[in-house]
């Protein structure tokens, strides 16, 4: 099956009782037994529930991998992927990472005795320096939030092969429509399917999706036995959302691209962060990985003013001034003041995410709109 005919059929099926056409919301925590552990294969939707079931059947499909599972939220299944290690594993992470990512990391596990090394992967050999034997991890966001930097996932799963070492990637920015992280040798995709999954702003949930069954199956063992389940009813959503994904992210790509040339040449603008611009460093890696580029862009003011950057947040009508990305509609967002507000502000400053920065996450409304409310908010 190719990728468009994949997100409507991948994993589905019609129910067998009525030939529903749609998987039903099968809202019950329980399901009868003929005897005493005689059931259909349900027994508590912790566990399992049908339309969840439908959901992860699909994301399994649209990734290239074995098992997928769906989760309360993007932190709940990062948090899974976390309870695999063991007190005293390292981990080696991407510096330009989700905010509430670092913080989980920081705040929470550090105190597990988990070790985190952060470093920029632009130059992949730099990550052999910091891998040690007690290193059992390594998180991946490409492109990363908010400086849409790229790691070179197949130059990061060669480095590593044969090595007790899982590859985790953040696939929220690319989807599956622009990328396929386990075709280029990753373990474990994770997706915020708060964002371009589910696609339309009306549900907070998150999804990993192994390689392996046997992968598969251990992160299952955790989700059942700490909880963090996605509900039938945020599962249809999130399966809705999914069938018009390729058409979604191939408009958004457009718009993306429209968006980024013309804030390229405002003369109000500095830099523009965009992978699909030959002005960003790492454009021929961006043609190589990735089908197309995406609706996310980043860019600075050429005064470098916070003060700039909040008049034209102010101003966006389009735009909705809102945290979040990935949905049909339109959204700026100030990282330093919102998105990224809990990583340090030197850290910040270490990063390169400037209090003048803004973050679109371009929808897929009229360019011709769109342009036009960039063009208002810049007056
Ligand atoms: C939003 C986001 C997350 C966190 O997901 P939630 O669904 O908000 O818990 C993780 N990674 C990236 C790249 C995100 O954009």
């Amino acid at each position: 099956m190719n990728f468009n005919t994949k997100v409507i059929h991948g994993g589905q099926h019609h129910e067998s009782a009525t030939g529903s056409v749609n998987v039903p919301v099968f809202l019950t925590s329980t399901f009868a037994q003929k005897s005493p552990g005689v059931h259909s294969g349900y027994e508590y939707s912790r566990a399992a529930n049908p339309t969840r079931q439908a959901l992860e059947d699909s994301l399994a499909s649209i990734e290239n991998g074995a098992r997928g599972l769906a989760f309360g939220s993007g932190l709940a299944a990062i948090d899974c992927v976390l309870k695999l290690l063991n007190p005293g594993d390292e981990v080696v992470a991407v510096d330009d990472l989700y905010g509430g990512t670092y913080r989980m990391f920081t705040r929470l596990f550090k105190k597990y005795q988990l070790k985190f090394t952060f470093v920029n992967f632009d130059d992949v050999s730099k990550i052999s320096d910091v891998i040690t034997d007690k290193t059992k991890l390594i998180w991946l966001e490409t492109p990363t939030n908010p400086l849409m930097k790229l790691v070179d996932i197949k130059a990061v799963t060669d480095l590593v092969k044969g090595k007790d070492i899982l590859v985790a990637v953040d696939n929220t920015f690319a989807t599956p429509y622009l990328q396929l992280p386990l075709d280029l040798g990753a373990d474990i995709v994770m997706h915020s399917a708060t964002k371009y999954l589910g696609g339309h702003s009306d549900v907070i949930a998150g999804a990993l999706i192994a390689k392996t069954p046997e992968l598969g199956e251990k992160l299952h063992f955790i989700q059942f036995a700490s909880g963090g389940i996605l509900g039938p009813h945020d599962s249809y959503l999130v399966l809705r959302g999914i069938k018009t994904l390729a058409l979604r992210v191939q408009r958004h790509s457009e718009n993306g691209m429209v968006v980024a040339k013309y804030l390229e040449n405002h003369p109000a603008v500095d830099q523009v962060f965009y992978p699909g611009l030959e002005s960003h460093p790492q454009f021929d890696l961006a043609k190589k990985q990735m089908k197309d580029f995406g609706g996310m862009v980043s860019f600075t003011f050429k005064s470098g003013k916070k003060e700039d950057s909040i008049k034209f947040l102010e101003k966006v009508k389009v735009f909705t001034l809102a945290e979040s990305l990935g949905g049909v509609e339109s959204l700026a967002n100030h990282p330093a003041l919102m998105t990224h507000a809990s990583i340090p502000e030197e850290k910040r400053a270490e990063l390169g995410i400037t209090d003048d920065l803004v973050r679109l996450s371009v929808g897929i409304e009229d360019k011709e709109d769109l342009i036009a409310d960039l063009e208002r908010a810049f007056g």
